[in-house]
């Protein structure tokens, strides 16, 4: 049991999660996959789909709420003794609407969901465990985006978590004040589809899963550095799912997952570093 490896893929009910976990369940035969999704009838569904592999169990998680990654990491402890060996943050959202709920919710999923996720899960980790936070290469035009400030700022090797969260509590004000962000430095990237909402919250989500990437990188190196644990941020590429309305000529769901599969599996993986396709990606 105990040399059984754990994988907790989180948004697996679909679209590239979905994918990724059917990769996992046909390579890892002899360990355990647990499919995430924050809806068990949906979670069941997808694993029908599969054909219902012995290898993979659906944990029912929402990571935009502290108290549901709190039951999963209880499921964890009492069904599977605590173990975690790759954890795949992936559960993601993007909304086209200036609203403040909008910003919120996509935060709260996106940035707070894979933080939360990673503050509870990581004491759990084993040996030689790997962490992947699922980014976009959205996230890295936002910051080319942002005054020159900001970019500074983003970009200081010595930022803290409540440091970042400062940023966009300035993100955050403007928002709610109706105020234009680009006068507190965030600009959207201009999309071919002109979803600039979407754009920018969604692409400063993702800024924030790459900062927090380096950050808990630089810091469990210390906490964690005898665990040899990797924690990466991965862009899957545009893939046609329904994030994106099945966009067009995007790749496929699969090629996503595989994209998200090389900082699990390359060897000798560097620490805190943003990936595609197993090819770095400037932040
Ligand atoms: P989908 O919309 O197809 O799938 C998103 C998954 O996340 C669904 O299973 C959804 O569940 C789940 N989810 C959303 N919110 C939560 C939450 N609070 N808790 C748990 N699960 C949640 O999108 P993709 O497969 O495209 O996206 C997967 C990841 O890839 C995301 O992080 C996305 O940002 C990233 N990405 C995608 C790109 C693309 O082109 N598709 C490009 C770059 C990055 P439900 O069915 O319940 O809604």
């Amino acid at each position: 049991q105990s040399h059984q490896r754990v994988f907790v893929v989180t948004g697996a009910n679909k679209g590239i999660g979905y994918e990724v976990v059917k990769k996992l369940s046909t390579n890892q035969p002899n360990d355990l996959i647990l499919l995430g999704s924050r809806d068990q009838k949906r979670g069941e569904e997808a694993l029908v789909q599969l054909g219902s592999p012995s290898n993979v169990k659906v944990l029912v998680l929402d990571t935009s709420s502290k108290k549901s990654i709190e039951q999963a990491k209880e499921e964890l402890q009492n069904k599977y003794d605590g173990h975690l060996d790759v954890l795949i943050n992936n559960a993601g959202i993007g909304i086209n609407d200036p609203s403040l709920k909008a910003l919120k919710d996509t935060f709260d999923t996106n940035f707070y969901g894979v933080k939360h996720m990673n503050d509870t899960m990581s004491p759990m980790l084993r040996d030689n465990g790997r962490i992947v936070n699922v980014s976009s290469g959205l996230g890295a035009m936002t910051m080319k985006e942002c005054s020159q400030d900001l970019k500074t700022k983003f970009l200081n090797p010595d930022i803290t978590d409540s440091q970042l969260e400062q940023l966009f509590a300035e993100l955050f004000k403007a928002v709610e004040e109706e105020k234009d962000p680009a006068t507190v430095g965030f600009n959207p990237v201009i999309l071919p589809s002109s979803d600039d909402y979407f754009a920018l919250y969604y692409g400063a989500s993702k800024l924030g899963v790459n900062t927090l990437t380096r950050i808990e990188a630089r810091d469990w190196e210390k906490k964690y550095s005898a665990k040899n644990v990797i924690i990466s941020a991965v862009c899957p590429g545009f893939c046609a799912t329904d994030l994106n309305g099945n966009a067009q000529g995007a790749r496929s769901a699969e090629l996503g997952a595989d994209s998200i599969l090389h900082a699990v599996y390359t060897e000798n993986l560097e620490n805190g570093q943003f990936w595609r396709d197993g090819s770095h990606l400037p932040f």
